[in-house]
C-alpha cells in the first residue's frame, strides 16, 4: 500500500497502459481497470467526449476517481481525418497494421503529409468533478513503415521533434518525452498538483 493518490486505469489496453505507468509513475498508483466492467462504447463525438464516457463508466463501477485517455490522429489532406474514428479508420474489428496500410494507401501520391496525434487525458471523481488536458504533437506520415517499436500508427508518424525517426525507431522515453500522451499525462500531473485541483 503507497501513500500516493490512487487513480483506476479505464483503459486495458497493454500498449497503453505501460506508456501511462511509466508517465504516472512515482506520482500516482495506477491500479488496474476492473476485468469485469465491459467496455464502453466510444460513441461521442470528441476525445474528450470519449475519455469522459470511458472514465464515467470506471467510476460508477468502483467508486473510486478514475483516467482516462483517448488519441485521435488528425492528417491535413484528408481534412483531419481519421480523428475520433482513428482505431477503427481501416473498419470494426481491424488491426494496428491495417490502419496504418489503409493510411499509407490514401496518402499515396500526396505531398502535404502534415498530422498531428492529439491526447485528451481525464481525471473523473465520484463527486462529478473532473480534469481534463489535451497533449499535441505534431509530425508527418511517412511513405513507408519504419521500426519495430510502440504501436499503433507509431511505424509510420513521424514527430515534428523526433529527428526524422518515426515512433517505432524511438525508444519508449524519447517517444514519452514528446509524445501527445506524454505531453497529456504531464500537463495532467502538473494540473492535480495545482492548489486548485
Ligand atoms: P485510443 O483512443 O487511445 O484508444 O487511441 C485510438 C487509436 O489511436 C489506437 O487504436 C491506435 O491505433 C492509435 N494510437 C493511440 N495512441 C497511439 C500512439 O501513441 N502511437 C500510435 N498510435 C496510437
Amino acid at each position: 500500500m503507497s501513500d500516493l493518490p490512487q487513480l483506476v486505469c479505464a483503459s486495458a489496453n497493454p500498449d497503453k497502459v505501460a506508456e501511462i505507468a511509466q508517465l504516472l509513475d512515482g506520482v500516482v498508483e495506477l491500479l488496474p481497470r476492473p476485468a469485469e466492467v465491459p467496455d464502453v462504447v466510444e460513441d461521442a463525438d470528441t476525445l474528450v467526449g470519449n475519455a469522459r464516457l470511458k472514465a464515467v463508466a470506471i467510476v460508477e463501477a468502483t467508486g473510486l476517481p478514475a483516467v482516462a485517455d483517448d488519441t485521435g490522429l488528425e492528417v491535413d489532406a484528408l481534412g483531419g481525418a481519421p480523428g475520433v474514428y482513428t482505431a477503427r479508420y481501416a473498419g470494426e474489428g481491424c488491426s494496428y497494421a491495417d490502419n496504418r496500410h489503409k493510411m499509407l494507401a490514401e496518402l499515396d501520391g500526396v505531398e502535404d503529409r502534415s498530422a498531428a496525434f492529439k491526447t485528451v487525458a481525464l481525471v473523473r471523481w465520484p463527486d462529478g468533478r473532473e480534469l481534463a488536458i489535451e497533449g499535441v504533437c505534431p509530425g508527418s506520415i511517412a511513405t513507408a513503415e519504419r521500426g519495430d517499436g510502440g504501436f499503433g500508427y507509431d511505424a509510420i508518424f513521424v514527430p515534428t521533434e523526433g529527428g526524422g525517426a518515426t515512433f517505432s525507431e524511438l525508444d519508449a522515453d524519447a517517444k514519452n518525452a514528446i509524445s501527445h500522451r506524454g505531453r497529456a499525462f504531464r500537463g495532467l500531473l502538473a494540473a492535480l498538483s495545482s492548489p486548485q485541483a
